[in-house]
């Protein structure tokens, strides 16, 4: 989330980002926030450290002596011996240490400017070489592909410590640990989290072959997931028949998730194959599904009894038929395992040299999130344990009408129902939008029905340029003050549509924040907001309104119960899916000589714990395993507990919108807060750190709306 250098601030979009498959850049940031320092310190160090600070406190006097002592200790730990020898660290260190506040401030400024000027341009090169996958612009010829994956950026931490300008700033500004920023935060000014955030660029340097053994296990990861595949028509139940349409191939665990989302539309039939598709998901969380059934349509498998046979119908291309595999039931060998192991063994190779965050749950929570894993849990436990749950699922089962089971983790039975057809919107729509430039153009008057001041409005509008996109869209911020935000948006010949609005107008809520906390932050080092989840929040806030926008009345009480009730649902599913997450990471650092096999049944029992702490009570049965099915959990390091914290984060951001009254004023005052702790964002912004009052205080009124009680 710090912004290293070359990072692309896209989001990548979602009306329901919560659930996106899509995990955000985010991800891609923190890895490459992996850049960091080990080695044993050269021998030399001790005695010119001593050598140095008597002759630094003897030049500058002795107020300098603590800020020469942290100096020397911070580039002691990142100095190797291919840096140079006693002399030439000395040499170093004499002639880079700023000893008075004016060269201080001076090379803080320069320091400041350069750094903006290297991000906007690296993010700018980055945006042009990915113009032609990302834009509606006729093919993408194989070598786009070679330009969109090309980071000019990936050895600027490198380059900066060879060149010593990382050693610079290690000489002369703070690194700090979490519980500092977290102890000590409140009460540093504005410059100190810059001169803090400026450190933190520079706080590992991994070695290149360490960054590239955790880029290959989250490719390979990445790989394995995304050829996880079941082939529906295939599965047979105990009659022999067939649930699903020929041809139909979902993904685990996203088009199964959806798979079961969608079948309540169905009714009776739609519970049976609800039934079936919770079988397979837990049969590939306890690696009990056989090898023969994962993406091969030339076998018919009953999930139940687990027999598998080849199959009598053809329902695929012939091509996609697996023929190095036979028809037996041999289950896969713990390979999802495996996986999560290798990603686990990469990322544990860059612990040394990350001296301020020595593991990667470390990094994930105090780095990434910056909010202690401890309180996460505790935020996760107040939910999953709020007698809310109890009052939901008694409303569920009554709009079921039969008890809960399981796979109802999943119910998408909350709806706000609207008053217009998607066909009477998209007429609307298309009217008022025939082209992107017809939006573009309307950005401004948008912006002041959301109540900014029309030099506001126009300000912002001059700052956002309008794309023609290749996919639904997205939001591209820019990295200097130079640039301007891009808005990519898809507009079809025939003009916009309903749902093209829709994401155009949370594109632009990105957009719109991405401005302000650039271009009217005070201090370019801390430009952005603290981590993905805050964007998120206000550029859902404004694609909240996005009927009103239209000329057409906004969601009532009732739909707004019935959206807070599906969000509650949600978080209440991603949290224990999230500890889930968090315990397998804890079980690898505490295991790690384990074998894949080991760790499914680890998994699988850190699972079930959750699954009977929390879950069993509300469904009234045991050992469960059903959370451990995400796939973000083998390729995605740790990323899960993201989704609730988004949720709760999200809700806090609508409150606060709403006591203020007009959102605009609001939105340009929280956004301008900037990339600092997220707790210190929340109370600038609400009054109160991050947390989920907010979130089951609205589920408390909704359900009085809903009528639950
Ligand atoms: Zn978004």
């Amino acid at each position: 989330m710090r912004h290293i250098v070359g990072i692309l601030f896209i989001c990548a979009v979602m009306a329901a980002l919560l659930e996106s498959q899509e995990k955000s850049m985010d991800t891609t940031k923190s890895n490459s926030t992996q850049a960091a320092a080990s080695a044993p310190a050269p021998s030399w160090m001790k005695s010119s450290n001593a050598k140095l600070e008597s002759a630094l406190v003897a030049k500058f006097g002795e107020s300098q002596r603590a800020r020469a002592q942290r100096g020397l200790h911070q580039v002691g730990e990142f100095w190797r011996a291919e840096d140079g020898d006693a002399a030439a660290y000395e040499d170093f260190v004499l002639a880079n240490f700023a000893g008075d506040q004016v060269t201080l401030d001076t090379m803080f400024n320069r320091y400041q400017r350069l750094l903006e000027q290297l991000d906007g341009h690296m993010h700018e090169i980055n945006r042009e070489f990915r113009q032609q996958q990302d834009l509606d612009l006729g093919p993408v010829l194989p070598f786009d592909e070679g330009f969109g994956g090309y980071d000019p950026a990936a050895h600027v931490i490198d380059d900066f410590f060879a060149n010593k300008l990382a050693f610079t700033v290690l000489l002369n500004f703070p690194l700090t640990t979490l519980d500092e920023r977290l102890q000590q935060g409140k009460n540093w000014s504005r410059r100190q989290w810059a001169e803090v955030r400026l450190a933190e660029r520079f706080s590992k340097r991994i070695p290149a072959d360490v960054n590239l053994a955790i880029a290959q296990a989250g490719g390979e990861s990445g790989q394995y997931i995304a050829q996880y595949n079941i082939w529906m028509h295939h599965l047979v139940d105990q009659q022999g028949q067939r649930l699903f349409p020929p041809k139909t191939r979902l993904l685990s665990h996203w088009n199964l998730r959806d798979e079961i989302k969608s079948d309540y539309a169905e009714g009776q039939a739609g519970l049976a194959k609800q039934r079936m598709v919770q079988q397979v998901m837990e049969r590939i969380v306890t690696q009990t599904i056989p090898q023969a059934v994962v993406d091969n349509p030339g076998v018919d498998w009953n999930p139940f009894t687990n027999e598998v046979k080849p199959t009598t119908v053809q329902d695929a291309d012939p091509s996609a038929v697996k023929t190095d595999v036979k028809a037996t039931n041999a289950r896969e060998p713990d390979t999802r395992y495996a996986m999560l192991l290798k990603d686990y063994q990469a990322v544990k190779k860059a612990d040394p040299y990350s001296p301020t965050a020595p593991t990667f749950i470390d990094r994930r929570f105090d780095e990434d999130r910056e909010i202690p894993e401890a309180r996460v849990k505790a935020m996760f436990d107040q939910v999953l344990t709020s007698p809310l749950v109890a009052q939901t699922a008694k409303l569920i089962e009554t709009r079921l009408g039969r008890p809960l089971e399981p796979f109802d983790v999943w119910y998408n039975g909350f709806r706000p129902g609207s008053k217009y057809t998607e066909a009477e919107l998209d007429a609307i729509v298309a009217k008022k939008y025939p082209t992107a430039e017809a939006y573009q153009k309307d950005i401004p008057n948008i912006l002041m029905q959301f109540g900014f001041t029309p030099e506001k409005a126009n300000y912002v509008a001059a700052n956002i340029i309008v794309d023609p996109a290749r996919g639904s869209g997205h939001a591209m911020g820019a990295g200097m003050r130079a640039e301007k935000a891009h808005l990519r948006t898809r507009v079809e010949k025939t003009g916009m549509n309903y749902k093209g609005f829709n994401i155009a107008v949370h594109e632009m809520g990105h957009n719109v924040e991405q401005t302000f906390s650039l271009n009217e932050v005070d201090y370019t080092l801390l430009s952005g907001v603290p981590n993905n989840a805050f964007t998120e929040a206000l550029a859902m806030l404004l694609q909240g309104h996005d009927l009103e926008l239209l000329g057409l009345p906004g969601p009532d009480a009732k739909a707004q119960a019935e959206k807070t009730l599906n969000d509650f649902w949600a978080t209440y599913e991603i949290a224990g899916v999230a500890l889930v997450d968090m315990g397998a990471w804890h079980w690898m650092y505490d295991h790690p000589n384990a074998t894949p096999e080991q760790l499914n049944q680890g998994t699988v029992q850190i699972a079930k714990d959750v699954w009977n702490r929390y879950y069993a009570p509300v469904f009234h049965k045991k050992d469960v395993v059903l959370l451990g099915i995400y796939s973000h959990m083998i390729d995605s390091f740790l990323y899960l507990p993201d989704y609730p914290i988004g949720h709760m984060i999200g809700f806090q951001v609508e409150e606060q919108m709403q006591k203020a009254g007009a959102i605009g004023p609001e939105f340009e005052r929280v956004a301008k807060m900037g990339d600092v702790l997220p707790d210190l964002w929340m109370e600038n912004a609400s009054g109160k750190p991050v947390g989920p009052d907010a979130l089951l205080e609205a589920t408390q009124r909704a359900l009085v709306t809903a009528g639950a009680k």
